[in-house]
């Protein structure tokens, strides 16, 4: 539990890990805390998205139709780079597994999210990462490196391990971003974390996320039947 990073400190964390910050203009008084009522923090982790388009950063300040903006606290390009879009509570994580976000408080492994009730927004740095999710987008490593950096800063600034990193796949039922594996994302940030920061550590490429293999197993049992072709459980078996 921690009292959110103010625009300057934000500002000074992710540049002391290394990046280079663009900021979207009025961004560090974009954020839904006046319409919603309710006010951003105290803040338990960060949560990695990836927007499934491109050319989406006007998209997440903005917000859409049935969702209004920011969408997120940062955007990251696929080249692009690293955007400030909200500062305060942003509209990026909807509803989370309370049970997911009280492992995340107390840096325990995350338990398998199977409920949606708990606000998100309210304790959760959001970033959205410029990608299609599926038909094998690439995360061009450049980016890649740019998002354990992003994670890195806001963990470090709080004092936190790669434990209180998360993607919206292990939150929130039915979500699959991002589509890379996130054990491998959190072990990149907790090598981050033991460089001072700034120094250059290189990264690992962005990794396939593993298969889901409680869902073939019941596949396999479900479907003995099927024809060829048949496609069982997508969300676990594909995610591309
Ligand atoms: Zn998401």
């Amino acid at each position: 539990m921690a009292t959110p990073l103010s625009a300057a400190k934000m500002l000074a964390a992710l540049k002391a890990e290394g990046l280079t910050v663009h900021e979207h203009a009025g961004w560090k008084t974009h954020n839904r805390d006046a319409a919603s009522g309710k006010s951003f923090g105290p803040v338990i982790g960060v949560l990695i998205h990836h927007t499934g388009g491109h050319n989406d950063k006007e998209l997440c300040y903005k917000g859409r139709s049935d969702l209004p903006g920011p969408l997120c606290h940062a955007w990251l390009g696929k080249t692009a780079g690293l955007w400030m879009i909200g500062n305060g509570r942003t509209n990026h994580a909807g509803y989370a597994d309370i049970d997911v976000l009280n492992a995340l408080r107390e840096e325990k492994p995350l338990p398998h999210d199977d409920a949606a009730t708990a606000d998100g927004n309210d304790c959760l740095y959001g970033l959205e990462i410029e990608n299609l999710g599926k038909s094998g987008d690439p995360y061009p490593n450049a980016q890649y490196r740019q998002a354990v950096l992003w994670a890195a800063a806001i963990c470090r600034a709080h004092g936190w391990s790669e434990k209180s990193v998360a993607g919206h796949k292990e939150c929130q039922p039915g979500k699959i971003d991002p589509s890379f594996d996130m054990d491998d994302f959190r072990a990149a940030v907790k090598k981050q974390l033991a460089v001072e920061p700034g120094k250059t550590e290189p990264t690992k490429p962005a990794g396939k996320p593993r298969v889901d293999l409680s869902r073939l197993v019941k596949a396999a049992k479900t479907d003995p039947g099927a024809k060829q072709g048949h496609v069982s459980y997508m969300a676990g078996t594909n995610l591309t």
